[in-house]
């Protein structure tokens, strides 16, 4: 979400005559959008700032996003170099905004949740895939997370607007799209009417030229069969669903406040597997939670075994203050919250290693994102979202079909298998 807020961060400012340069140091104005998420995020965000300011020479330094929100002025307060502070809220009017803030340093943090920068301009990532939003902001209280606090309760677009932002995009030759939500999955409960989510994937869906719709992020609690149906019925709704289970153990997931127990998600997960032939499924988990104890720990280990998810985001509990979760008891030292990561992220690897291989020898359908970081390769991806490199010389439309010949630990290696373009794409 983030990411796609930078897109149109980007468009308001190319709109009002700025241009991209290649590095900071060259910038006449330098935007940091930020993530609170987690506090090493925001401790990197601290740190760029501190290596800015021992610049002699720079330009205007704006800082937005979650940290704006959460701490506004304490961030002019704390870091000297920044000039200006502003919410997303207020992101129409950044260019004026800049030409304030070079007289006198400023705030501007406007009602997030009067925010309506949907429709600003975007520069977006690539010409063939695009993130939608579908919603702004959660109505769920996870103990850990800070989003309900800096990006208010949930606001759903109305699903006309967003098939028609669909439509524009497949006009302008894009052949993906990501819908995007806190979560996803309760789209629709704000608005008046039938919204669901199931309801506007299908006609996400059947618009018309759209090759490929995914979406995240997946709540358990409200992934219903009839969003599965849609999945497994519709062509270009793709086989993949990231839906973070956070914590194996029932006590853990009742302290988290997540509305779900072990084995609800579980049954789910098999569930979704066979409405949803080839279903790529992927997961988030927290280690360290307060009150996590080893047989809170190892109830989760077994259930990233029996889940075999395709890959899983392990992540180390982040204290935030104002969670509910920043006041409870039982914190877990940091060299054992540690070695359980450590633990979980080897075991997963290896899960992950098997379940690329299993994709050895056979046909994919990729979509071309862009250069690889070994720059004589193309970094492409399934339609299950796995990155596959490819060689460039191979490639002549964005949507070729390809052989896997090789799965390193989290990329797979493939093949041009001809060079006709898949579903008449030319490139
Ligand atoms: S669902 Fe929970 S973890 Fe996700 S954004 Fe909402 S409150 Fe945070």
């Amino acid at each position: 979400m983030n990411l796609h807020d930078s897109e149109h961060i980007a468009g308001v400012l190319q709109s009002a005559g700025y241009r991209p340069v290649d590095a900071p140091e060259h910038a006449g104005v330098v935007v940091f959008n930020t993530c609170s998420v987690r506090a090493s995020a925001e401790d990197r965000v601290w740190g760029n700032l501190g290596a800015l300011a021992s610049r002699d020479k720079r330009g205007i330094v704006a800082v937005c996003g979650c940290m704006a929100e959460r701490l506004g002025s304490q961030i002019l307060e704390r870091s000297r170099v920044v000039d200006l502070v502003f919410s997303v809220g207020v992101l129409a009017s950044l260019p004026e905004l800049i030409d304030e803030c070079a007289h006198s340093r400023m705030c501007e943090t406007g009602n997030v949740q009067d925010a309506s920068i949907d429709c600003l301009p975007t520069v977006r990532r690539g010409d063939r895939a695009a993130w939608v939003p579908v919603s702004h902001g959660c109505d769920n209280q996870c103990a850990y997370c800070v989003v309900p606090a800096v990006r208010g309760p949930e606001r759903s677009r109305p699903s006309e607007e967003i098939v028609a932002e669909v439509e524009d995009l497949v006009g302008e030759g894009v052949l993906e799209v990501v819908l995007l939500g806190q979560n996803v999955n309760s789209y629709g409960r704000d608005l008046s009417g039938n919204a669901t989510f199931a309801s506007l994937l299908r006609d996400v869906c059947r618009v018309q030229g759209i090759t490929r719709v995914k979406f995240e992020t997946s709540h358990p609690r409200d992934l219903g069969e009839d969003i599965l149906e849609v999945m497994g019925g519709e062509p270009s709704a793709c086989e993949y669903l990231h839906m973070p289970v956070q914590s194996g153990s029932d006590r853990i997931l009742a302290a988290m406040n997540r509305g779900y127990t072990r084995d609800g998600y579980l049954d789910l997960i098999e569930t979704a597997r066979r409405m949803v032939p080839g279903l790529t499924l992927t997961t988030d988990i927290i280690v360290g939670f307060p009150g996590e104890t080893v047989e809170d720990y190892l109830m989760t280990r077994d259930l990233v075994l029996q889940a075999s998810f395709d890959a899983a985001y392990v992540f180390l509990y982040s204290q935030r203050e104002g969670t509910p979760a920043a006041s409870m008891e039982g914190e877990v030292t940091e060299p054992e919250k540690h070695r359980r990561f450590e633990e979980l992220v080897g075991l997963q690897d290896e899960i992950t290693g098997n379940s690329l291989s299993m994709l050895v020898g056979t046909e994919q359908e990729v979509l071309v994102e862009g250069p690889a970081r070994r720059g004589d390769l193309l970094s492409a991806r399934t339609r299950g979202h796995r990155v596959v490199l490819i060689g460039a010389q191979d490639i002549r439309c964005p949507l070729p079909r390809v052989l896997i010949t090789a799965a390193g630990r989290h990329a797979l290696r493939g093949t041009a298998i001809d060079r006709s373009c898949a579903r008449g794409q030319a490139g």
